[in-house]
C-alpha cells in the first residue's frame, strides 16, 4: 500500500471556477478575491478578511500594521513552523520564545509574563495542530501590558475553545492556504480583523503601500494614485481565490471527515505502549489539522523510516525553531532552553490526515504503527 502524507481536495467545480478566471481579462486582485474575502470573513464571523500570498506574509504585514519593528520584541512559541518566528525577524523585531504545555504543545500562557519587557510589542500564539491556545489568558496578559495579539491560525480555521472562535480575541489572525493545509490554493494566506483601521492598512501594505487597488485602476476612470506608506507585494490574485471559494463552502464537511479519521486513530492507538497522543481539550473544537504521536526519542527516526518503507507518508511537526542553525547562530540558543518543546520535537511523528484518506488506509496505518513501535 502507498499512503500519501497529504492529498488535496480540489474538485471539478473548483477547477471550473479557476477556468472562469483564466478566460476573463482580469487575473490579479479583483472581484474573485473580494468574493473569497467575504466568504472567509463570514465563515469566521469576522468583519474583514484580506487575501495575501502566504501566511508568512500575512504575519509580517500584521506585525508591521501594529508597529512592531526594529528594537521591539515579539513573543511566540518555539513549537511551530519556522515561518512564525521568521515573520518577526522580517518585521525588524526580535523573536522571544516561551516554552509550551506538555499536554497540548501550545504556548504556556503562564510563562508569558516572565519575558514581557518594556520593548515587547506583540504576542503571536500558534494554535498547534489545530487546537486553540488559551486565548482568554493570553488576552488578559496583552491587556495588562498593552501588547497586540496576532494569531498564527495556519492550522486552525475551524477551531473554537470555551466558546471563543479563532480570531475573536486578537487584533489580527493569520491563515495559510499552503499546499498541505486544511484548505489550499497551493500557496496563499489571509489576515482577519475586526478593525477597519488595520483592514485599510493591510490592504495598502499588501500592494506596495499604494492607495488605489489594481481593480479600481482598471474599472474606474484613471485617477492618480499615491503611496502613503512603504508596503510589500503580497496580494492574493483571482486565480488563487477561485480555488478557495468552493473549499470554504465545504469546510465543515471536510472537517467532519478529518474528525472521524482522528477518532479512528485515537481509538486504534489508545493505550499502546510507547505511544503518547496529545490531549484534545474539553469544551473545544479541535481543527484536526495534524495528527501526531509521540514515541521514544531514541527510536523516533527509525520508526519514521520504517513507516516510510511500508508506504506511509510521514512528517515531523516540528523540530523546535530555536534549535535551527540560524537561530542558534544568531541568538545563541542552546539545547535545554525550552525543554518541553524540545521533548516534543524529539518524539513527534505526524501521520496522514485528510478527507480523502480511506477507512481501510487508516486501519493499515494503525496496524503498521503498532507493529513498528512494538
Ligand atoms: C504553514 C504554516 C505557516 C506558513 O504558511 P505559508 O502560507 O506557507 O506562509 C505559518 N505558521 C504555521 C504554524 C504553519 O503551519
Amino acid at each position: 500500500m502507498k499512503i500519501e502524507f497529504y492529498r488535496h481536495n480540489i474538485k471539478t467545480e473548483d477547477i471550473k471556477r479557476v477556468r472562469g478566471v483564466l478566460k476573463s481579462i482580469f487575473l490579479t486582485t479583483g472581484d474573485v478575491v473580494s468574493e473569497f474575502e467575504e466568504k472567509f470573513s463570514a465563515y469566521l464571523s469576522m468583519k474583514y478578511a484580506i487575501g495575501m500570498t502566504s501566511c508568512t506574509g500575512a504575519l509580517q504585514m500584521s506585525l508591521v500594521a501594529c508597529n512592531a519593528g526594529k528594537g521591539d520584541q515579539v513573543i511566540t512559541t518555539p513549537m511551530s513552523f519556522c515561518a512564525t518566528a521568521n515573520s518577526i525577524i522580517h518585521s525588524g523585531a526580535r523573536p522571544v520564545f516561551v516554552d509550551v504545555e506538555e499536554e497540548t504543545g501550545n504556548i504556556n500562557a503562564d510563562l508569558i509574563e516572565d519575558v514581557v519587557k518594556k520593548n515587547t510589542k506583540a504576542i503571536i500564539p500558534v494554535h498547534l495542530y489545530g487546537q486553540m491556545c488559551d486565548m482568554r489568558k493570553i488576552k488578559s496578559i496583552a491587556k495588562k501590558y498593552k501588547l497586540s495579539i496576532i494569531e498564527d491560525a495556519a492550522h486552525a480555521i475551524e477551531a473554537e475553545r470555551d466558546g471563543i472562535r479563532v480570531g475573536h480575541k486578537s487584533d489580527m489572525s493569520c491563515f495559510s492556504f499552503y499546499a498541505t493545509k486544511n484548505i489550499t490554493s497551493g500557496e496563499g494566506g489571509a489576515v482577519c480583523t475586526n478593525s477597519l483601521k488595520y483592514a485599510n492598512l493591510l490592504i495598502m501594505l499588501r500592494s506596495h503601500g499604494i492607495d488605489r487597488s489594481a481593480i479600481d485602476r482598471y474599472t474606474k476612470r484613471y485617477k492618480h494614485w499615491d503611496m502613503p506608506v512603504l508596503g510589500w507585494k503580497y496580494n492574493m490574485d483571482n486565480i488563487h481565490a477561485a480555488l478557495l471559494i468552493g473549499q470554504i463552502d465545504r469546510i465543515d464537511e471536510l472537517w467532519k471527515r478529518r474528525d472521524r479519521l482522528w477518532r479512528s486513530y485515537e481509538e486504534g492507538l489508545h493505550g499502546i505502549k510507547g505511544i503518547k497522543i496529545l490531549k484534545t481539550l474539553p469544551n473545544s473544537r479541535h481543527a484536526r489539522h495534524l495528527f501526531t504521536i509521540l514515541v521514544d526519542p531514541k527510536k523516533r527516526d527509525s520508526i519514521l523510516r520504517s513507516l516510510q518503507r511500508k508506504g506511509i507518508g510521514v512528517a515531523v511537526n516540528y523540530r523546535p525553531i530555536h534549535l535551527l542553525k540560524y537561530y542558534r547562530k544568531t541568538y545563541g540558543y542552546r539545547e535545554g532552553d525550552f525543554p518541553v518543546a524540545e521533548d516534543i520535537g524529539r518524539r513527534t511523528i505526524s501521520l496522514p490526515l485528510y478527507p480523502g484518506l480511506k477507512d481501510k488506509e487508516v486501519l493499515y496505518v494503525i496496524k503498521t504503527v503498532k507493529e513498528v513501535v512494538g
